[in-house]
């Protein structure tokens, strides 16, 4: 990022405002007031203060913003040639790329992670809307051969009108990666931010309206989860939810969603296991672990939250790894931190509470374990690298995601126990594993019931990589081609001639 990106920064750590922030619904192309009128407040969380306010929307707001999605399907939208819709995308992906500084500064403040990782997610946000512009007239059908006397196609066509509902750990990169894939395949999108995270996927909506989407095609309302999340996901009028968030929250998305028999896709939680083995890369190892758990503070569905470790190298790995989790700087996101603020103060609490339940059960603490404050700023909601030695299977530091900076260690004997605890959970979406064999390496992924298994690169992988869950973590897969399958339907054709 340029000086000149710097310049919003300051202004922002001098002012405590941004201007020109969107504060309404984004609606059949235009900014649209919340019919009721309420409105909510988004807190910068690295300084625990209000900066924005945005509409608190309702099932009226929702209405209106499905009835747009439904007519923008039924009219130029559907009608578009496909290499045109992929030319759009692609134009927002130049968009993107252009304001980076602005939705960067917007995404660090309002969600209280670092402005290195908000660019980070910009520039993925950006290459969501690449990569599926591209796909847009790829999405070719099929022929089947039934004799001379018949011929036999499918017809691949978008299954209508989608709903989109954001949790507020990666908002403007979660957003691109099920809507880019949607508009790709000729849907239209309602999508409902989190309440905590709500303006870049409204700055993302008029974006995609300026790179010529006809209006209705995204459409935001804003607002909490009771109250615009669930009327969306239980609207008759639409056809796919994609949520992505709690398991909780998920069952009841699905039951909102059976009485229109609309199909669902959920990507919910994770406590994923980084299995370093005896034979390991130490320094690989300490890194990958290191930042697992500790990148965007632990909120990552996927962050490696447990570490599961043999027991020859268990006494090095967490000196090491202490050392390093000592070393980050934790602060403001703005002010160049490695590692920034929790979203929310019901979420410091959440976390705050699940250590405490470790500490009250003699659990060893090895660093962290406590709130921390901006030094600066004398505020905000901060909670430390935290980790938690020797484990056992059954604690609720392993079974339970905690979402936030707190390392759960288990020390296992060799390989087959390493699997055991790996798969030790209600969860399954993901696992790391570091090795100098390979063949252990292969048959690890091979057995580890998850979504996806990186070997000796914890985060390794990219847009074009499916991702979803086993188990509580979910089902359906976005990403990569397959992302679009959510969004397509088959229809076959079969001709006497
Ligand atoms: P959450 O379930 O509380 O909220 C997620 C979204 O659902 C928000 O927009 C919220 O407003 C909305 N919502 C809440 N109640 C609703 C209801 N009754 N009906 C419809 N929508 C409703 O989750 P969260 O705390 O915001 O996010 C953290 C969770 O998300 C963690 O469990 C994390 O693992 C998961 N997550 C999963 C992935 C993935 O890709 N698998 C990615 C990021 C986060």
């Amino acid at each position: 990022m340029n000086a000149r990106d710097f310049a919003g920064a300051r202004h922002y750590l001098a002012s405590g405002t941004i201007p020109g922030l969107p504060d309404r619904h984004f609606i059949d192309g235009g900014w649209v007031p919340p019919a009721a009128g309420n409105r909510m407040e988004s807190f910068d969380p690295g300084r625990a203060a209000p900066f924005a306010s945005f509409a608190a929307g309702r099932a009226e707001d929702v209405d209106l913003a499905v009835e747009a999605a439904s007519r923008a399907m039924r009219g130029r939208w559907r009608d578009m040639a496909p290499p045109e819709r992929g030319r759009l995308l692609v134009r927002v992906a130049e968009l993107i790329r252009e304001r980076v500084a602005r939705l960067a500064l917007v995404e660090c403040v309002d969600s209280g992670k670092t402005l290195g990782e908000a660019a980070g997610d910009v520039e993925t946000a950006a290459r969501y809307f690449d990569y599926y512009g591209g796909a847009a007239d790829k999405l070719q059908g099929d022929y089947f051969p039934l004799g001379r006397d018949t011929m036999s196609f499918s017809l691949r066509e978008p299954v209508g009108v989608t709903a989109h509902i954001v949790p507020w750990n990666y908002p403007i990169s979660t957003f691109s990666r099920s809507v880019a894939p949607a508009l790709a395949a000729g849907c239209t999108a309602v999508v409902k931010p989190a309440e905590t995270t709500p303006l870049s996927a409204l700055m993302m909506a008029e974006l995609i309206a300026e790179a010529g989407a006809p209006p209705g095609v995204c459409n935001v309302v804003t607002g909490t989860g009771p109250q615009a999340g669930a009327p969306l996901s239980g609207h008759p009028g639409i056809h796919h939810v994609t949520f992505t968030g709690s398991v909780a929250t998920g069952v009841g998305v699905m039951q909102a969603a059976a009485p229109n028999i609309a199909s669902v896709t959920l990507e919910l939680g994770g406590k994923s296991p980084l299995i370093a083995l005896a034979d390991c890369d130490l320094d690989a190892a300490v890194e990958g672990a290191l930042w697992a758990i500790f990148a965007n503070a632990g909120q990552i569905c996927s962050a490696g939250s447990r570490l599961v470790v043999e027991r020859a190298i268990h006494g090095a790995f967490l000196e090491r790894l202490v050392a390093r989790a000592q070393a980050l700087r934790v602060g403001h996101g703005l002010r160049a931190n490695d590692f920034g603020a929790v979203n929310s103060d019901l979420h410091l609490a959440r976390i705050a509470a699940h250590v405490e339940g470790a500490r009250a059960r003699g659990r060893e603490i090895l660093t962290g374990g406590r709130t921390l404050l901006d030094a600066e700023e004398g505020n905000g909601w901060f909670y430390a690298p935290t980790i938690i030695d020797a484990l056992p299977a059954d604690d609720p530091c392993v079974q339970e995601e905690i979402f936030g900076p707190v390392l759960a260690v288990q020390v296992v004997e060799d390989a087959e126990q390493a699997l055991a605890a790996a798969n030790g959970t209600r969860y399954g979406l993901m696992a790391g594993i570091y090795t100098r064999d390979i063949t252990r390496a292969l048959r690890l992924a091979r057995d580890i019931d998850a979504g996806q298994v990186t070997i000796n690169e914890y985060w390794a992988g990219g847009i074009c990589v499916p991702f979803g869950g086993t188990r509580a973590s979910g089902f359906g897969r976005e990403k990569g081609l397959e992302g679009l399958s959510a969004y397509l339907r088959t229809k076959s054709i079969v001709a006497r001639v």
